[in-house]
This record gives C-alpha cells, structure tokens and sequence, in this order.
C-alpha cells in the first residue's frame, strides 16, 4: 500500500534504531507529545527497542483526555434536555464524568448522537428545526478549522438552533506547562504533525529557545517516530535546541493561513482547565464574542458549574509524562476500558488504552512475579 507501508518498513526501522543506538552516547528522556504517536509507539514497542538509551515519554497530546471532568458534567447536563440532539464523536461518550457519562444519558433515552463531523450536526440543525442541536466540539488546533466552519456557517445561514460546547486546547502552551514543571524530566519533544499542519510550527520557536530544548515536528507512522527520535538525539548529543520538521511531507513553516485565518475569526484563546492538570494560562479557544449566542454553556446555563477531579486517577501524572500508566495502581485491576476510572483509559489516543491494549499481559506478570 503506497503512503503507508513505506514507513512501516522493518529494514529502515532497524536502521534507525541502530543509529540512534550508536549516536546517543548517554541516555535521554523524549516526550512524544500526541496520544496517536504514543499508540504507534505502544503498538510497535518502539520505546522497547530504545529503552536502553531513550526514555519516551507520554504526553498530554490527547484530547478527549485532556477535557476536564466539568465539561463532561455539561455535555451530560445539556443532554438530558428533552429538546436537545447532543452531538459528540464517539470516543466521548464513555469519558466518564463526575456521576455519569454520555453513553448512560443516552441509555437512559437522552437523544445522544455519534457524529464524525461538526458539519453533520449542522445538518441535523438544519433537519430537525424544533430542537436544540449540539456539537462537543472537543479537540486541539487540528480540528478547529472545521469547528470553527461550523459555527461560521450557521451564523451566515441564520440557523439558530445550533451551538457549540467548546473544549479546545492548544499544544505550546501545554509544552510550556510540562517544560516549567518542577518535576520536568523532558528533554526534548516529538511534535504532533496534524497540529503542524494548520498551525505551522514557527509558534514553537520561542518555547524551544527559551527552554533549550530540541523539538522536532513528526509524523505518526513508526518510521516518522524513530526518524523523529534521530534527529532530537543528534540535537541533544551536538547541544543544539532547535525546531526542526520531520513531517514535510504534510507540515510547512506557516501552515495553513486561511485555516488560521478562520480560527482566527470565530475563536479566541483564553485559559483552559486540562483534566488532571488544571488551568493552564492562554492554553484554549472560546468562541469569540461576535459568534457568542452559538456557546453552549451560556445557552444552556452551565458555565459556571465546577467538580473536583477524582484523586484515585492519576491521569494528570501519566499526561505530563511523570509516570506510566503500569504506574497507576487502578491499571487493569479497578480501571479497564470497560470500567475506566479516567478519560486515558477510554480514549483511542489515551496513554492508559494504549498500554492496556499492547502490554497490559506483561503488567500482569511484572505483578505475579513480584509475589
Ligand atoms: S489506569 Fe485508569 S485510573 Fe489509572 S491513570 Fe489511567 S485512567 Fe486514570
């Protein structure tokens, strides 16, 4: 298959091993900051094959993880409204929230619908003009242009049964928070490539001078992890702390301008709490004020509701690559994808998935063994 079994290549990849083997003179921690690249890691055991001399850490890159447990009570909230079609992609209805999830509001007949676009609740709006139509428009910087069409489109259509519940987070200021982090391990980043391609990766430059740290844009695919690994390994080794593109097949220095552009219009950025992490300054969009009758929460009255995240989940450890998720004593035991304590179980991107999917049988001998 052309595109993608060329960097899936085992020859190539065992290149790659054996030169990042032979240049990294010493060990180094590399944080791969997408739930995507952490899969692809997971499955393929590239942090396996490196072990010896790179440390890959996980980071908050997910983002229906990252959602914080409030919004989550919302979307429930606004759900269970007789008059309103909630719509969410489908990996957010089993996120459990602080007393329920999605999936429970529609089994208890909420009117909950998997969508795969914003678009598609657009159309729904449209078809059905006696309800309330929501979207969870959940996501980072790779999924707000066509959230912020959404919204665009229905303003300039008139339709104004439609509105947004925003949660959406942006990848710096979330590698600022896990750079100026006391416990910061991190030494250089993987940064996630469908980020870069709208948002172009200039934004990274002041972050990589300021910290002295390598971060190199990268595709998701195994041959992208381990050539994204090289080239932070020949930053570090030759002390360098630069923003260098491994994707260019997908990613240009400015990205996406009109995508920007439009983002730029519907959305503002302002301070965004991440599940298990908390507030980070300037780290989202909201709707800007021209487009504010399409906010959910303040259609819906929610804005001001607050929850304490759970203290058995240590989600917020695991996304800034502090600990693993084997590290958390809930893994497999009481927190499985059928009964998640937290979103990174659930989610396709979530660290915890991911390592339960690939290797939650080697956590379980680790266990045995030890007795
Ligand atoms: S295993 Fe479950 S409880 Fe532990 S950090 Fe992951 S999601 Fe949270």
């Amino acid at each position: 298959m052309k595109f993608v079994d060329e960097y899936r290549d085992r020859e190539k990849a065992e290149q790659y091993a054996r030169a990042i083997r032979t240049e990294a003179t010493r060990p180094w921690s590399i944080m791969e900051v997408c739930g995507g690249q952490t899969h692809t890691i997971v499955k393929y055991a590239i942090d396996e094959i490196l072990r010896d001399k790179i440390t890959l850490l996980h980071g908050p890159g997910c983002p229906v993880c990252v959602t914080p447990l409030e919004l989550i009570d919302k979307a429930c909230e606004i759900a269970t409204r007789p008059d309103v079609i909630f719509c969410s992609y489908g990996d957010m209805l089993r996120v459990p929230g602080s007393h329920t999830d999605l999936f429970t509001v529609k089994a208890r007949g909420g009117d909950v619908r998997i969508v795969y676009s914003p678009m598609n609740a657009l159309e729904l709006a449209k078809a059905n003009p006696t309800k309330q139509v929501v979207f969870f428009a959940v996501g980072f910087e790779t999924t707000a242009p066509a959230n912020a069409m959404a919204v665009f489109q229905a303003k300039q259509q008139g339709i104004s049964n439609f509105s947004v519940l925003v949660s959406h987070v942006l990848v710096p200021p979330a590698i600022e928070a896990v750079l100026s982090a006391p416990d910061n391990r991190t030494q250089a980043f993987l940064a996630a490539g469908h980020v870069c391609t709208v948002m172009g990766y200039e934004e990274y430059r002041p972050l990589s001078e300021k910290y002295r740290v390598p971060i190199v844009v990268t595709g998701f695919e195994p041959l992208d992890i381990l050539q994204g690994v090289l080239m932070c390994v020949r930053q570090l080794e030759n002390g360098r702390a630069e923003v260098e593109n491994q994707y260019a097949r997908s990613v240009r220095e400015f990205g996406n301008v009109p995508a920007q552009d439009l983002i730029g219009q519907v959305f503002r950025v302002i301070p965004r709490k991440w599940r298990g992490v908390g507030e980070i300054p300037q780290s989202g969009f909201g709707l800007a004020a021209e487009f504010a009758e399409y906010d959910a929460e303040l259609r819906f009255g929610v804005a001001d509701l607050t929850v304490e995240e759970d203290r058995e989940c240590i989600a917020g450890e695991v996304l800034r690559g502090v600990k693993k998720p084997q590290e958390c004593p809930a893994f497999g035991g009481r927190c499985t994808p059928d009964h998640p304590l937290g979103a990174t179980m659930v989610s396709n991107e979530g660290a915890c998935a991911a390592y339960y999917q690939y290797r939650r049988h080697e956590a379980k001998a680790a266990v045995g063994s030890e007795r």
